[in-house]
C-alpha cells in the first residue's frame, strides 16, 4: 500500500491530487539512506569541516611545547600530572593525554568517571586520578577501569575498600585535604582522625595526598601562604603519626610557574598546558603557546544598501560601502552572544569587525570596500577561510581578547568552543 498523507479520517482518498507528483514514491529517512547507495566508508570520509564550514584546530606541538616549559620549571624529582578534565579543557582528552604523556607527564587527572573510562578505552594506561569523590554507586567502574578516586568521606572510603576486598583487588586513592578553599576535602585539622577512622580497612591504599589552591593566580599572597602552610603541617603531622601520605601534591599551573616551593612529589598542570598564562605575573617569563585556533569559511556574501540592518534586532546598519559576510559559527558553538559587535575576525590577514547580533548558529562580519592606504581592496567570496581565533600576517585575535570582552577566563571559553565544532589536529 502506497503511503498517502492525504487520506482523511473519513476514508476520503485525495490521491488523484497527487498522482502527478513523482516525489510521492521517493523513499524517506532510513529508507532513503539505503536507496542512495553510498558506502559507509564514503560517508565517513566526509570530514567535519566538509560537513559544516567551521572547525577548531588544535596544535599538538604547542601542547608538547607547553608541557616541556612546565617540566623545565619543576623542581628535580617532581612528577608532572596532566589535567585533561572536561575533554582537556575542550582540546580533546585522548589526543592531549597522549601528547602530554609523550612529552613527559606521567599521570593524568580527570573530573568524572566517564572521562577516565574514555581514556582507558583509548588504550591509555597511565595512572588516572578523578579529582573529586564520585558517588559510591560508581565504585565498580573505578575498580574495573583502574581509576583512582579522590577520597574525603568515610562512607565512600569504606564502601570502596569493601568492594575492592570482595573483588580481591586493592583500592588506591588520593586523600583530598581542604586547606581553605572550602570546596571539597577533609579539613586539614581533621585529617588524622579521618585516616584513623578508615585505616582498619586492609584493601584501602593511600597512594597520594593533595590540596588545591584558591588564589595561586592572585596578586595577594596571604591566603595562598596560609593554605600552603596548613598543607605542609598536615603532611608533616601524618608522617610523624607513621602514616605514609603517598605522592604529595598541591600545585596547579599558577603555582607551578610562580611558586617552586609547591613542587612536591607531583604537580598538576592544567590551563598552562593549553598555552594560557594563569595570571598577568607570569607573562614575559614563560613562552606559552596557545594550542587552539578557530576557523570558518564564508557561506554568504551580501551587499546591503546604506542604512539596511544586519542580523536579529538590526543593531548594526550598513554604511553602503561594505560587504557583509556570513560564517557558520554562533553562540551554540561557544562563540558568546555577548561578543556581538565587540570583536573582530581575521580575513585575508586583516582584522574585520564582527557586526550584528551573533545568532545561535551563524554570525556576520563586515568587509570595508573603501581601500585604505596601501591595502589592496578586499574581495570576499563564499568558501574563503576566516580566523575567529588565531593570528595571520600580524593580525591576531586571542582567546584572552574574547575573555576580556565577555568577562570570563580561557578555561570556560575553550570548553564552550569545543562543544559542537569538529576538531582538526596538527602534529
Ligand atoms: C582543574 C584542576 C587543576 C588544574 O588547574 P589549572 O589552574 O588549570 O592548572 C588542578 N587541580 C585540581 C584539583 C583541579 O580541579
Amino acid at each position: 500500500m502506497a503511503f498517502n498523507a492525504f487520506s482523511g479520517a473519513a476514508g476520503q482518498d485525495f490521491s488523484d491530487l497527487l498522482r502527478s507528483t513523482p516525489q510521492q514514491a521517493r523513499p524517506r529517512g532510513v529508507a532513503a539512506a539505503a536507496a542512495a547507495g553510498f558506502s559507509a566508508e564514503e560517508l565517513e570520509n566526509v570530514t567535519g569541516p566538509e560537513r559544516r564550514w567551521s572547525w577548531v584546530e588544535i596544535d599538538l606541538s604547542a601542547i608538547r611545547h607547553n608541557v616541556q616549559i612546565a617540566k623545565r620549571r619543576l623542581s628535580p624529582g617532581c612528577r608532572l600530572m596532566a589535567v585533561v578534565k572536561a575533554n582537556a579543557y575542550g582540546h580533546g582528552a585522548v589526543q592531549v593525554a597522549r601528547t602530554a604523556l609523550s612529552a613527559g607527564a606521567v599521570q593524568l587527572a580527570v573530573a568524572t568517571v566517564n572521562e577516565g573510562i574514555q581514556l582507558r578505552r583509548a588504550g591509555i594506561d597511565a595512572p588516572i586520578l578523578v579529582l573529586s569523590e564520585p558517588p559510591a554507586s560508581s565504585i565498580p567502574l573505578l575498580l574495573h577501569h583502574d581509576l583512582m578516586p579522590s577520597v574525603y568521606t568515610t562512607e565512600f572510603a569504606i564502601a570502596y575498600g569493601e568492594l575492592a576486598d570482595r573483588a580481591g583487588v586493592r583500592a588506591p586513592y588520593h586523600l583530598a585535604v581542604n586547606t581553605g578553599m572550602n570546596r571539597i576535602g577533609v579539613r586539614f585539622d581533621e585529617v588524622l582522625e579521618f585516616i584513623h577512622s578508615i585505616s582498619f580497612h586492609r584493601a584501602l591504599e593511600q597512594v597520594g595526598t593533595f590540596t588545591h589552591f584558591a588564589t595561586a593566580d592572585c596578586a595577594e599572597t596571604l591566603d595562598f601562604n596560609m593554605q600552603l602552610r596548613r598543607f605542609k603541617e598536615t603532611v608533616a603531622a601524618m608522617r610523624s603519626a607513621g602514616i605514609d601520605p603517598g605522592l604529595v601534591h598541591c600545585a596547579n599551573s599558577a603555582a607551578i610557574l610562580r611558586y617552586p616551593e609547591t613542587h612536591m612529589d607531583m604537580a598538576r598542570l592544567g590551563i598552562s598546558m593549553y598555552g594560557f598564562h594563569p595570571c598577568p605575573e607570569t607573562r614575559g617569563y614563560f613562552d606559552l603557546r596557545p594550542a587552539m585556533s578557530v576557523h570558518a569559511r564564508i557561506t554568504a556574501v551580501n551587499t546591503p544598501p546604506m542604512s539596511e540592518g544586519v542580523s536579529y534586532g538590526m543593531n548594526y546598519r550598513s554604511t553602503g560601502s561594505v560587504k557583509i559576510c556570513a560564517i557558520p559559527v554562533g553562540y551554540a558553538d561557544g562563540y558568546p552572544r555577548a561578543l556581538s559587535s565587540r570583536t573582530s575576525v581575521i580575513y585575508a590577514g586583516h582584522l574585520c569587525r564582527q557586526v550584528g547580533n551573533i545568532c545561535m548558529d551563524q554570525c556576520m562580519f563586515e568587509v570595508d570596500l573603501r581601500s585604505h592606504g596601501t591595502h589592496r581592496r578586499l574581495d570576499p567570496h563564499v568558501g574563503d577561510e576566516v580566523l575567529l581565533v588565531g593570528s595571520q600576517n600580524g593580525a591576531a585575535v586571542s582567546i584572552e581578547d574574547l575573555c576580556d570582552v565577555v568577562g570570563t577566563i580561557p578555561h570556560e571559553l575553550c570548553c564552550a568552543l569545543s562543544l559542537r565544532m569538529p576538531k582538526v589536529y596538527l602534529r
